[in-house]
């Protein structure tokens, strides 16, 4: 982080605050995590903080420790809209775009007053904030919020609680630590969270081993949907809105699918498209290994972004018209596909 905006941030937070944390639309284990545990953290040098969240984050991350706590913009708009407008700070955690939020919560922020800062390990973050710690070489959000509590000398302020949160951030954001992402000081940021109490095998279990039974159905339809292009090395699963409802679709019910697609060999480009009837497009999962950069392709073609590994768009088009865009898109880069 910038030396100046840090010093700044912290002498901010050197009295008690009203301060919003915001994570982004469709919240994953890291989003959930890193919010829930710089809010504890900052409550303990007694700011009055609420989590945020444009809508609701699946079951598998309801055991978290203050989870229920989060507002849900979805649920409670006009709650929330009163806290973003009388807030001192509003902090961004692990999007660093404020379209994330999805467009009635941009329009909010956008035109409040209170300054922004973000914490975030996406590629290009825009220019939003006041304090800015964005570093994409780091695995994940909750990863960094363990990085800035360092940097406010505060570690001793690590409890079993804030750790459990920062630990389920890093665990689902790497894959159980297997992507490329976790680094060495990943290893000991997690030892140093598992010393402080984190019961390490009861969060994997609760996150990984509470399938439902139509979920497993449904990840047994994505793999029969499974087409391979061999000429490419990739690897793609649609599920349509019909797919879904058949299997009594729940929130966070297709997270991993995608990565069947890598998990074979030779495949370098895995993507999943998945249908949203009601909001009219196909929600799109770019995954791939090596040098093959999906946050690229995601801007270029499907209006999103991520990470060079791990990226994610959309299309307002059919199924099959997304598919056959996709194949075409991959004519341009079958070089890149091919040759590593
Ligand atoms: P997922 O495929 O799991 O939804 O997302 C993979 C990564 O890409 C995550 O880091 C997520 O934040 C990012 N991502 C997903 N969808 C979008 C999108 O529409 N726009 C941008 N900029 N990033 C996205
Ligand atoms: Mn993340």
């Amino acid at each position: 982080m910038i030396k100046d905006q840090f010093t700044a941030l912290k002498s901010f937070l050197s009295t008690p605050k009203n301060i919003a944390i915001i994570g982004h639309k469709g919240p994953d284990g890291d989003a959930v995590g890193s919010t829930l545990a710089l809010s504890m953290y900052l409550k303990k040098l007694n700011h009055n903080t609420s989590v945020i969240v444009p809508n609701d984050f699946p079951d598998f991350l309801k055991w978290m420790p203050q989870s229920d706590s989060i507002l849900i913009y979805e649920k409670e708009n006009e709650k929330v809209e009163r806290i973003l407008n009388n807030v001192d700070l509003i902090f961004t955690l692990d999007f660093n775009s404020l379209s994330r939020v999805g467009y009635e919560m941009q329009t909010i922020l956008e035109k409040t007053d209170a300054p922004f800062a973000m914490i975030d390990h996406h590629q290009l973050p825009e220019a939003y904030a006041t304090y800015n710690y964005s570093d994409v070489s780091i695995c994940s959000t909750a990863q960094m919020v363990y990085h800035f509590i360092e940097m406010m000398n505060n570690l001793s302020l690590l409890d079993k609680d804030i750790a459990s949160c920062i630990y389920t951030g890093i665990m689902t954001d790497t894959g159980s630590f297997r992507y490329s992402s976790t680094s060495a000081t990943t290893h000991k940021v997690v030892a140093h969270l598992i010393e402080k109490g984190v019961d390490n095998a009861a969060i994997h279990q609760a996150v990984f081993d509470t399938n439902s039974p139509d979920r497993m159905q449904l990840l047994g339809v994505a793999l029969q949907n499974l087409v391979i292009l061999d000429e490419f090395n990739t690897a793609y699963i649609t599920l349509s809105q019909e797919e879904l409802d058949k299997h009594n679709f729940q929130k966070g019910d297709t997270e991993g699918f995608v990565n069947y697609g890598l998990s074979i060999k030779n495949i370098k480009f895995a993507v999943i498209f998945i249908e949203h009837k009601q909001e009219n497009l196909i929600k799109i999962s770019f995954r791939s290994i090596g040098d093959f950069n999906v946050n690229h392709f995601a801007r270029m073609y499907f209006e999103g972004g991520g990470h060079n590994n791990a990226a994610g768009g959309k299309s307002n088009l059919s199924m099959k018209e997304t598919v056959n865009q996709f194949i075409t898109n991959l004519q341009s880069h079958k070089k890149e596909l091919v040759n590593e």
